[in-house]
């Protein structure tokens, strides 16, 4: 039986699954939506069940976990609230289950050590999507920090004067800003207000950007705040850390430049001058980066 490690992605829509040989190369790949009834209660049985009709054809050597929400040094699992789980011990439940070896870990982490992490010596990954995630890279090791909150870009505070509250319960987080949920909400606003726009109702985040190739002011209103937060909070990650590189990823990345070049403009504007030059791209491997870091996680473990 060929032997393989076994990379998961556990998020609030869809559970993903990665097979991968020795070197980590893609064997197979599927998903399973994800049962949030009863607060997630069933998700690790499930998951288990997918993995025994695996074993079946493949030796499963050692399993790695992203899940949404922070993991602390003993791979326990604080919280994740769009799938229900309060504490949980991941690591726990499936090596018991399974019998094969788990290691656990934050699914932005996962992501960043997904993307082509080995081609730097330090990186800062930023995902934006429904939320804006992060994990930071140094010598080919996630920085998880103490409590495993490391990489929390999201919640960086960048505008003091927020009186709405973040999801985090905090005010003026950077999620509050240059999210997806945060750049519809801003366009649904500008819109309420009255200002004219060439969007039409039910548009999207992707309608956003495409306005702005066509020169919408609206949509330029919404992308530049956007920009001016996100480039604002990497500065301070740059100044903090110096990494190597800011890749950028999640569904938002997919605007590409339109995104990009403000955004590296408002960065040059804020940083520190030694740090002014940091390249920010948009990462490489996207959707499945999350799969591809558990498994890489997974082969650490052996
Ligand atoms: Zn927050």
């Amino acid at each position: 039986m060929q032997k393989c490690y076994l990379g998961i992605d556990i998020g609030g829509m869809s559970v993903k699954f990665g097979l991968f040989d020795e070197n980590i190369n893609l064997i197979e790949k599927w998903y399973v939506e994800t049962n949030t009834n009863n607060n997630g209660k069933y998700i690790l049985y499930e998951i288990a069940e997918e993995i025994k009709a695996k074993q079946k054809e493949y030796e499963i050597i050692a399993i790695g976990a992203g899940v949404p929400g922070p993991v602390d040094s003993k791979g326990i699992v604080k919280e994740c609230v769009n799938i229900g789980w309060g504490e949980t011990d991941v690591k726990v439940e499936l090596e018991s289950m399974t019998g094969i070896k788990t290691t656990v870990l934050n699914d932005a982490n996962a992501a960043a050590l997904g993307e082509n992490s080995e081609k730097y010596n330090s990186m800062v990954f930023v995902t934006i999507g429904t939320g804006v995630g992060g994990g930071i890279v140094f010598d080919g090791k996630v920085l998880t920090g103490f409590g495993g909150a490391a990489g929390e870009i999201g919640h960086i505070t960048v505008n003091p004067a927020e009186s709405e509250k973040c999801t985090c319960g905090k005010s003026g987080c950077l999620e509050q800003y240059s999210s997806a949920t945060a750049i519809k909400k801003y366009a649904d606003k500008l819109i309420a207000d009255g200002t004219e726009t060439m969007l039409k109702e039910n548009f999207t985040v992707k309608d956003i950007f495409e306005g702005v190739e066509k020169g919408d002011a609206l949509c330029k209103m919404v992308v530049r705040r956007a920009s001016v937060y996100l480039g604002m909070a990497l500065s301070n990650i740059a100044c903090t850390i110096n990494p190597e590189v800011f890749l950028i990823g999640g569904g938002v990345s997919r605007a590409g430049d339109t995104l990009l070049n403000p955004v590296k403009e408002y960065f040059k504007k804020f940083a520190f001058p030694e740090v002014k030059d940091t390249p920010i791209v948009i990462a490489e491997i996207g959707n499945d980066a999350g799969m591809y870091g558990a498994a890489k996680a997974a082969k650490r473990l052996i």
